[in-house]
């Protein structure tokens, strides 16, 4: 006969956050690219076991795929729209989920701190609480490094979250209103994106695909002519982590649109209206982005956990941290050796390919058969520039080695990635319904989110 299954919610309403002795408790913390489909993966597999209870917690209510949110930002995607609710995937596929900021590891007691909630005046909505584990997933993501450059966190909007999304989407609006307005019409709006990684030339990108739109909805003295965007780099080139040419095509393709971009410049402060290099030039800026660089979140290495010079967590090969058999950590808070002596970078595909190894090994270890050791294949990268362009490489057994790609070809890769990611979280009849909902969206709504 199989035990009463009940849920964890109701394990918080009767007896706290105490899980019995007879359940096994597998906890993922971060339901983004990796850690979703990770929970998927450990439901599905594990859905006939009562002997097991799989939990997802995550800080926001609902996913949205990571990679989007420069569209989000611009307004070319309604974050509304394509979100997923993690209460709706909890039911389809019988995983608890926890609404809550986790911001500690105890690993002796075996159980992560959640901070409490208040309402928006302030009351305590739900106290803080422990939520215990067998076995913990920390798959957190990552945010963008400011280095601690003076101004960034009170001046700079980062792209880090949807809620940072919206606020750079509100400001960009502000500005927008206002600049239409402006009497005299060689006013421009200036956008400073700090960082030429993938989100800073895909921003960069998007913004002037949205400006080349905005006379249809109602902007007639806005033009492209009067958004300056500009994208400051550290490094000698654009994309510094992909191969060269890559770089080079991104610059060449961005200026060839109208955006300014500068390389071997460094930021040494931000202000309300401007930002200023190391070598003293006041670059003026209605809107400042900070995309650059990345750091794993404060609490891994608070906890005592293992951490790198970026925060991330060190793991083993097949993806337990160093020390603990018991805790995992995926994706971009993963500080993971490669072959080359480098480490895993922080991207979709990398986050994708964790999820399946620890998946793997959650379930094996659970029925004492072996676990497998992680070996990161780059399949290549690529990056949008909206509807002007995508380049990147492709890479692979077939391929013999890096090949350069761009145009319609490199942008059907580019939008297989999503679907990719759709394919693991819904499964391939939900996102075929998908693909043909959002076909039907696009003739029935505005293709631009203007409010
Ligand atoms: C604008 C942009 C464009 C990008 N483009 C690309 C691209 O084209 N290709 C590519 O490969 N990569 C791209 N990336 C990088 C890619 O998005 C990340 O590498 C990937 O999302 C990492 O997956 P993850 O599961 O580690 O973390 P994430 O996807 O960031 O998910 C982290 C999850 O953890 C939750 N969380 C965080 N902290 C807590 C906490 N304390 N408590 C509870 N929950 C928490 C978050 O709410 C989130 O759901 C892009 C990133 C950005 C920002």
């Amino acid at each position: 006969m199989r035990p009463l299954a009940i849920s964890q919610q109701q394990w918080i309403e009767i007896v706290g956050m105490v899980k019995p002795d007879s359940v096994k408790q597998m906890v993922v913390v971060g339901g983004g690219a990796g850690g979703l489909e990770l929970v998927v993966k450990l439901a599905k597999k594990l859905k006939r076991d009562a002997s097991v209870r799989v939990v997802l917690v995550d800080k926001n209510a609902s996913h949205i795929w990571k990679p989007l949110l420069h569209e989000v930002a611009t307004g070319s995607l309604d974050s509304h729209h394509d979100e997923t609710s993690y209460r709706m995937l909890a039911r389809k596929y019988g995983f608890d989920f926890v609404l809550g900021r986790v911001t500690s590891v105890d690993t002796e007691k075996q159980s992560i701190g959640i901070a409490s909630e208040d309402d928006d005046d302030g009351a305590e909505l739900v106290a803080a609480r422990d939520l215990s584990f067998d076995e913990l997933v920390l798959c957190p993501g990552s945010r963008s490094n400011d280095f601690g450059t003076s101004g960034v966190a009170a001046h700079c909007v980062k792209l880090d979250s949807r809620e940072q999304a919206e606020r750079f989407h509100k400001l960009y609006l502000k500005q927008l209103h206002k600049v239409s307005a402006a009497k005299d019409d060689s006013t421009q709006l200036s956008v400073v994106i700090v960082g030429g990684g993938a989100t800073g030339v895909e921003l960069a990108a998007d913004l002037h695909n949205v400006a080349g739109r905005l006379q249809d909805y109602g902007f007639q003295t806005f033009s492209q002519a009067r958004l300056k965007v500009s994208v400051i780099e550290a490094g000698p080139v654009l994309l510094p982590r992909l191969p060269e040419r890559i770089g080079v095509s991104v610059k060449r393709e961005l200026e060839s649109i109208g955006v300014d971009v500068l390389t071997a410049t460094k930021i040494e402060s931000a202000a309300a209206d401007a930002l200023f290099t190391s070598e003293g030039v006041r670059i003026p800026a209605d809107v400042s982005v900070w995309a650059a660089g990345v750091r794993a979140p404060s609490f891994l290495g608070e906890s005592g956990l293992p951490v790198d010079n970026l925060g991330r967590v060190k793991v083993n090969a097949d993806l337990t941290v160093e020390g603990y058999s018991t805790i995992y950590a995926a994706g971009d808070c993963a500080c993971c050796p490669t072959a080359d002596g480098g480490t895993v970078p922080p991207r979709a595909q990398s986050a994708h390919q964790m999820a399946s190894i620890v998946a793997h090994n959650i379930v094996a270890r659970h029925k004492n058969k072996s676990s497998k050791d992680f070996v990161y294949k780059d399949f290549g990268s690529l990056i949008s520039l909206s509807r002007f362009s995508t380049v990147g490489n492709l890479m692979g057994n077939l391929m013999r080695g890096s090949v350069f790609i761009e145009g319609w070809l490199a942008r059907m890769f580019y939008l297989s990635l999503y679907r990719m990611h759709q394919n693991a979280v819904h499964g391939p009849f939900s996102t075929v319904l998908i693909m043909l909902g959002d076909r039907i969206y696009k003739h029935t709504r505005a293709d631009l989110k203007l409010h």
